[in-house]
Parts: structure tokens; C-alpha cells; sequence
């Protein structure tokens, strides 16, 4: 069993939240290691939540275990590293179009980065690409996304959140 191998398995488990979303296009796969003893192979998994307190997280580990067992890795250890925080940086160029082609906001760090005291972060529409839009509620139905609503084609959208 290679790194490699265990990668391309984790690329079957998606997110909870956006199941057109993989954990590998999340990004939140930090690392793996397996280790081989006479009691067989461990695979461990080092994941990063999206946001403290997600809690997709169990789900995706879950998912993991599955995936792997199914492989034949029935030994798995989770550890979620905390630190360093994950950011929307680690989501794939390919996450972030499959985001969008779900429908969902990709984030956008350099609106978030310009965000004045006073100013609305500026989140196009996925459907008809319009800015026209508004905050609906910071915490959509989950707390790493925020619901959104378009002003021009007047339909509702999440929005992934940078944070
Ligand atoms: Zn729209």
C-alpha cells in the first residue's frame, strides 16, 4: 500500500455539505502515512476541518474509514490538525469550478480582503454571474457558508466563506 494508492482511494470521499466537492479538492487532506507491523498496515489521516466546529467533519471521517476499508485498509486512524487553520486557499482550481457549477459562490479572497468597515463583500451570482446581490444570512444552513440572494435572476445562493 503507497501514499499514492491512498490518495487516489480518499479521491471517492466527498463533502457532506457539496458532494460534488472531494476532500481532496477541499484541500483538507494534510497528510498520510502507513505504517506496517506484524499486526498488519495502519493508514493514518491527518484532515483539517474547514471550519472548528464543522460538523461535516465526523461525516467525512466516517467517509474515509469506509473508502479506505473498502480498499482493504481496515486499520485507520483520523487526527484532525488544527493548526495551521485551513484556508480557501487549499481549495483546488478544480474545487473551486465544481463549486460553482453547484451552484454555490466560490470564495473570493480578494473581495474578502478588501472589505472595508462599512463595505459588503461583493459575491457574484453562480447562476447569471450578476453582483448584483445581497446577504441574505451570514450563517447559511450550515456555518461554513452564507446565504445570498441574487437581485437580478432573484435566486437564492450559498456562498462558500473565506475565513
Ligand atoms: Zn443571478
Amino acid at each position: 500500500m503507497t501514499k499514492e494508492e491512498v490518495l487516489g482511494w480518499l479521491a471517492d470521499v466527498t463533502d457532506p455539505e457539496v458532494p460534488a466537492l472531494t476532500i481532496l479538492d477541499l484541500g483538507i487532506v494534510r497528510d498520510i502515512q502507513i505504517s506496517e507491523n506484524n499486526e498488519g498496515t495502519t493508514v493514518k489521516v491527518w484532515i483539517t476541518p474547514t471550519y472548528s466546529g464543522c460538523p461535516a467533519m465526523d461525516v467525512i471521517a466516517i467517509g474515509i474509514r469506509m473508502a479506505l476499508a473498502g480498499h482493504g485498509a481496515h486499520k485507520v486512524e483520523i487526527e484532525q490538525q488544527m493548526s495551521p487553520a485551513w484556508t480557501t486557499d487549499w481549495m483546488t482550481e478544480d474545487g473551486k469550478r465544481k463549486l460553482k457549477e453547484y451552484g454555490i459562490a466560490p470564495p473570493n479572497r480578494k473581495a474578502f480582503q478588501s472589505l472595508g468597515l462599512f463595505e459588503e463583500e461583493v459575491i457574484a451570482c453562480p447562476r447569471c454571474g450578476s453582483e448584483d446581490t445581497e446577504l441574505v444570512s451570514q450563517f447559511g444552513p450550515t456555518s461554513c457558508k452564507a446565504l445570498y440572494k441574487c437581485l437580478t435572476c432573484k435566486e437564492p445562493f450559498e456562498h462558500f466563506k473565506c475565513h
